[in-house]
């Protein structure tokens, strides 16, 4: 899958649905790292503080350090010569400027590792991954398995009172009554109507 690349600095990306396993994968490749002793720094935006707020912690309950963020330039006063890798989690939060860090990042000579959803509960492309997937050297894209039909699943299904989620309503739901599943294409299911739709506060 890798071809020979010989001059080190370049962009992986690991997307996919929610449950595909995207931060285990991440975590294991960093766990590689450890063992290597290389130097390394994970970087995350502030708005994800389920589990732990220094820490990235995928379902499993593996857990490696990070570094919570506001923006992403703020990961640039990290960098020191001997930093190997630069890894940002859940990176569809990050606003557009990440792109332009990242490009920095990997033209130094640093292996850039992004992690995030590729698609948000409507199965429209999710922030920046679009952007990330174009310009990354290495893609790698994971699937969960669909909660309905036990097919291969590629989509995030939000649920709202356990009701398929509106089209219309906010990409990210700040304190609502919401429960996401894995679906594949055929299982997943979103509203379009208008007038269910819920008002933003
Ligand atoms: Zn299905």
């Amino acid at each position: 899958m890798y071809f020979d690349l010989r001059k080190e600095g370049w962009l992986e990306v690991i997307c996919g649905s929610m449950f595909a396993g995207k931060t285990e994968e991440l975590i294991r490749r960093l766990k590689r790292l450890e063992y290597a002793k290389k130097t390394f720094y994970v970087f995350k935006p502030q708005i994800d503080n389920r589990y732990s707020d220094t820490d990235v912690v995928s379902h499993n309950g593996q857990a490696i350090q990070a570094i919570a963020i506001n923006s992403p330039q703020e990961a640039l006063d990290f960098l020191t010569p001997d930093t190997a890798v630069v890894a940002f989690d859940e990176v569809q939060f990050f606003d557009e400027s990440v792109i332009e860090v990242i490009e920095l990042i990997a033209a130094k000579g640093i292996r850039v590792i992004a992690a995030g959803l590729d698609m948000d509960f409507r199965g429209e492309p999710f922030g920046v991954i679009p952007k990330l997937l174009a310009k990354a050297e290495f893609v790698t894209k994971l699937t969960a398995i669909c909660t309905v039909c036990g097919e291969p699943a590629t989509r995030t299904q939000r649920l709202i009172d356990g009701q398929p989620a509106n089209y219309h309503d906010p990409i990210v739901l700040v304190g609502a009554k919401e429960s996401y599943e894995a679906r594949c294409r055929h299982c997943h299911q979103v509203q379009k109507d208008y007038r269910n739709q819920i008002k933003e506060n």
